[in-house]
């Protein structure tokens, strides 16, 4: 089968995600046949650099050997079983490890199957954990403006990106909304961290009015990412633990898409010191293999659920696939390698790669900034550099990037005006130039 004839039979039958599927009467859309790291091939043996990690989830390749392997061997042994009142050696060993790599408060490791899932998980059991202990009328959330927390109602409700909010906004329940420290926002002579103070003391004022109707704030620890790569300083995120402590609200971190590694750190949440009451993590939680997705908390939390049944108190929340042993395989395989191999080191020279081969497009005339943090590199066009307005979105500057770099073997895909580099941890510095040139020359093409 070539290009063609899988495309007519695709669009015969299939609905894709985040498209409007009229675009694909005349953007063509790409079948994939095999990849292979960070190459992937079409139907038609053409080759693409995935700069993307396949929506952010793939850290080591694709068809990488020994995930391949852990999965391949897993299914041999045992697909999946029923995960309540039944456990399994996978699950356990990925639990155990989890609960030793993150922060030491964080004690209790709570599997599901996607990263919305995660997201309603974490807002459940902080709903609830008020309710257990007795205290009434938390049940609001305080999240960040450009948030993005996922898709599913509740994980929606969470997210502040109009776009895929607004047409659903009469099934969403509002949340109160502080404004995000992101340091694109800075006026003439601040500093990161300064906006990060001053966000800090808007978050205190909604706290102060708020905190008794508000169970927990939600954030995307260092880098808001599907709002458009928008990055902020690790005060921001001490200043609001201590905020949460004071207030009486838990934490969420959403590092479902800034987990292993991809800030620099393993988590996001240790650049600031700080330990969240739940921690969301799925997308590279199985190297890009399978959906898994895993919410850690407190003794705290888990405690107040504890008890007996008649109490009413249990969390009774549950997932056919929660704990699949494949998706665990797939993870405890990821974690191996970040065991057995300096990834993290690798990752400082590959992102210093990056900022070397894209600074000379700060002097672009329709670049407002070029931005990062580690394994994440953005690049804002804009209008006009000196008052950074945007582009209107009718434009599609950044489809227009996407293209170019398509005809180019590289799939970039820009979020509206930002183009961005998050690829996988074993792209090789040759290949970074070359995302890099062909990068430069689709902003050339969108922006002439
Ligand atoms: N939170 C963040 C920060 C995300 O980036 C995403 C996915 N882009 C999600 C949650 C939702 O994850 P999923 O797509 O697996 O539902």
């Amino acid at each position: 089968m070539d290009n063609a004839s899988f495309v007519a039979r695709d669009l015969a039958v299939l609905w894709h995600p985040c498209t409007q599927m009229q675009d694909h009467e005349w953007l063509p859309l790409v079948p994939i046949r095999r990849g292979a790291g960070v190459w992937l091939e079409d139907f038609d043996g053409r080759r693409y650099l995935d700069a993307i990690s396949s929506w952010w989830v793939n850290l080591f390749g694709h068809a990488n050997a020994r995930i391949s392997a852990a999965v391949a061997a897993q299914a041999a042994r045992l697909e999946h079983v029923i995960f309540g009142g039944f456990s399994h050696e996978p699950a356990l060993l990925l639990a155990e490890r989890l609960v030793a790599l993150t922060p030491p408060t964080l004690r209790r490791c709570f599997l599901a199957d996607n990263g919305s899932s995660a997201v309603e998980v974490a807002i459940k059991m902080s709903y609830h954990y008020w309710r257990n202990v007795g205290v009434a009328g938390k049940s609001r959330l305080i999240n960040l403006s450009g948030a993005y927390h996922g898709e599913t109602l509740g994980a929606l409700g969470a997210g502040d990106v109009g776009l895929y909010r607004d047409p659903y906004a009469e099934l969403l329940r509002a949340p109160i909304t502080a404004p995000s420290p992101d340091a694109y926002d800075r006026q003439p002579g601040e500093s990161a961290a300064d906006v990060a103070a001053r966000r800090l003391a808007d978050m205190q004022a909604l706290l102060e009015r708020h905190a008794h109707e508000v169970c927990a704030v939600i954030v995307e620890p260092l880098v808001q990412c599907a709002g458009g790569m928008r990055m902020h300083h690790p005060s921001y995120l001490t200043g609001l633990r201590a905020l949460c402590d004071r207030y009486q609200v838990h934490l969420i971190a959403d590092e479902i898409a800034v987990g292993f590694g991809r800030t620099g750190t393993l988590f996001a949440c240790e650049q600031a010191g700080i330990a969240p009451d739940f921690l969301c993590l799925s997308k590279g939680l199985t190297g890009g293999y399978l959906p898994l997705a895993a919410v850690l908390t407190t003794d705290a939390v888990y405690d107040a659920f504890y008890g007996d049944y008649a109490s009413q108190r249990a969390f009774l929340h549950s997932h056919s696939y929660s704990g699949n042993p494949l998706g665990c395989a797939a993870a405890l395989a990821t974690l191996g390698i970040f065991a057995d191999e300096p990834v993290l080191l690798r990752n400082r020279a590959l992102a210093a790669a990056m900022a070397r081969e894209t600074a000379p497009l700060a002097d672009h005339p329709h670049v407002a900034e070029v931005r990062q943090t580690g394994m994440i590199l953005a690049i804002e066009l804009t209008q006009d550099k000196t008052t950074r307005a945007p582009y209107p979105w009718q434009q599609r500057r950044g489809l227009r990037v996407y293209q170019h770099a398509l005809a180019e073997g590289v799939l970039l895909r820009p979020l509206g005006n930002v183009v961005y580099f998050m690829p996988p941890y074993v792209i090789d510095e040759d290949e970074i130039a070359l995302l890099a040139r062909v990068a430069a020359a689709g902003i050339d093409a969108a922006t002439a």
